[in-house]
């Protein structure tokens, strides 16, 4: 093993040591593909794998997820939609004073070119999801959770399509595949849904998870049975020398390797500052309310367009999962969410019978562009990011993890990954060269 801060940087895929930190779906990808590539990997996480939002999100392999939240007109809406409890936009008030840096900056990406940038930067990302995730799984018992399927929004009626048009003609103009279809239509493809939705999306071409933190959990044990080490510790600085970073310091002491990659989801923020990032990262807090053994049974995962939340049909379970809420990382859950959930899941389902609830609240890693960092820290050269993932983490996790041990081991990614470099001018100046 070579020792940290005296080793060249990698360049022929020659077995170097690499310390993965963070154990959601884009560290364990990244330590699995580093693993592929020869290298010898300590995968780090405090808790263990899939701790995070990698834990309890929707499921959904949401290729076709390239609109961000930050459409124009957002200023003018999100105003009513936080005082509207029926809305799936909240805000913890007392958090706003910490908020406002990142909020000036996310609300200056609601313009037609920066959705039209940060669309493609996703599309680049997510648009072979499902082939990423079959590649990464092949072999191993996490193939077992994977599925390709089509991806239906369901629609009250056709006005709310209609008002949604802004997105689905940005998606079709990036090739993302759709077919609009009528509620009987619906109703044959999947028989639990008759009479929920006037008007419904079909988009071929996903996939979906049936477990997502037994997913990853199956990934990392894959990792490990071919030879990785897991390791559990809080990580609570770097080391940096110069130009390299030399160990990352963690509750059970520093820990030495060639090459480091941060993955840390949401909590990437103060690690990634001290690597060189001034833009903030915030928490994009989402929730899910779970039924056990249901007696509604959706065979494809669907969005239920006015609520902005997924029905995911569980292995036994329908996971509801979405909703956002501004309220940092330390803050306990908030009721309303999960009283929203429940309520819509009421109307869509009055009949719905079950054994038992589940509620949780996660934390989605965001940047302020709505686009992940995915590249070379700008200040220690051997220290890689892969964070700030949004809604589509699960999504375009293995295409980061791939991308990320690419890199690492010296080589081209085989892409142009400018629109997620750390050091991308877009954050500092979002206006500069685009139009309303
Ligand atoms: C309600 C909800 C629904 C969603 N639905 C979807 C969906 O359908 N499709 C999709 O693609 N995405 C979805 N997402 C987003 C997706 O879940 C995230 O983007 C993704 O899981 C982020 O993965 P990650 O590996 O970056 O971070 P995480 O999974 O959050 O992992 C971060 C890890 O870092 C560890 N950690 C934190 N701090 C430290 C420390 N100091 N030391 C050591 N370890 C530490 C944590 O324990 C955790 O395991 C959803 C999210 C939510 C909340």
């Amino acid at each position: 093993m070579s020792r940290a801060g005296q080793a060249a940087p990698p360049e022929t895929g020659d077995a170097q040591t690499a310390i993965v930190i963070g154990a959601g779906i884009v560290g364990v990808s990244t330590a699995l593909w580093l693993q592929r590539a020869g290298h010898q990997v300590t995968l780090v996480d405090r808790e263990g794998p899939a701790a995070g939002a990698s834990y309890g999100n929707a499921g959904v392999l949401a290729s076709g997820s390239v609109i961000p939240v930050t459409t124009p007109g957002l200023l003018g809406r999100a105003p009513k939609m936080l005082l509207d409890p029926r809305q799936p936009l909240f805000l913890r008030w007392s958090y706003l004073p910490r908020l406002l840096p990142f909020l000036r900056r996310y609300l200056a990406h609601s313009n037609i070119g920066a959705v039209d940038r940060i669309s493609e930067g996703l599309h680049l990302l997510l648009h072979d999801a499902y082939d990423q995730h079959a590649a990464l799984a092949k072999g191993t018992p996490a193939e077992a959770y994977l599925t390709a399927d089509d991806y239906i929004f369901g629609y009250a009626g056709k006005a709310g399509f209609e008002a949604d048009r802004f997105a689905w003609d940005r998606r079709r103009a990036l090739g993302v595949p759709f077919s609009e279809i009528d509620a009987a239509a619906l109703a044959e493809l999947e028989p639990d849904l008759k009479g929920c939705f006037g008007y419904a999306v079909r988009c071929p071409n996903h996939g979906r998870i049936t477990d997502p933190g037994a997913y990853v959990t199956a990934l990392a044990g894959a990792f490990e049975a071919a030879g990785g080490h897991l390791k559990r510790a809080e990580i609570r600085d770097f080391e940096i020398t110069g130009e390299r970073c030399t160990g990352v310091v963690t509750d059970a002491g520093t820990l030495r390797a060639d090459t480091y990659a941060l993955t840390l989801g949401a909590w990437s923020g103060p690690l990634a500052r001290r690597l060189g990032i001034t833009v903030p990262l915030e928490s994009e807090r989402g929730y899910h309310i779970e039924f056990g053994n249901p007696s509604v049974h959706l065979k494809t995962t669907v969005m239920v367009a006015s609520g902005k939340f997924v029905l995911n049909s569980m292995n036994g379970r329908l996971r509801c999962a979405g909703v956002l809420e501004f309220g940092g990382l330390d803050a306990p859950a908030s009721r309303a969410p999960f009283r929203l959930l429940r309520r819509q899941v009421a109307d869509l389902f009055p009949r719905l019978t079950y054994g038992r609830i589940d509620e949780w609240m996660g934390h989605r890693p965001a940047t302020a562009d709505s686009l992940p960092v995915i590249g070379p820290s700008p200040r220690a050269k051997n220290v890689y990011l892969g964070y700030g993932h949004h809604h589509v983490g699960l999504t375009g996790g293995p295409k980061t993890g791939r991308w990320l041990a690419r890199i690492m081991s010296g080589h081209a990614p085989n892409d142009n990954l400018a629109a997620f470099a750390p050091d991308r001018q877009t954050w500092k100046n979002p206006g500069a060269t685009e139009r309303n």
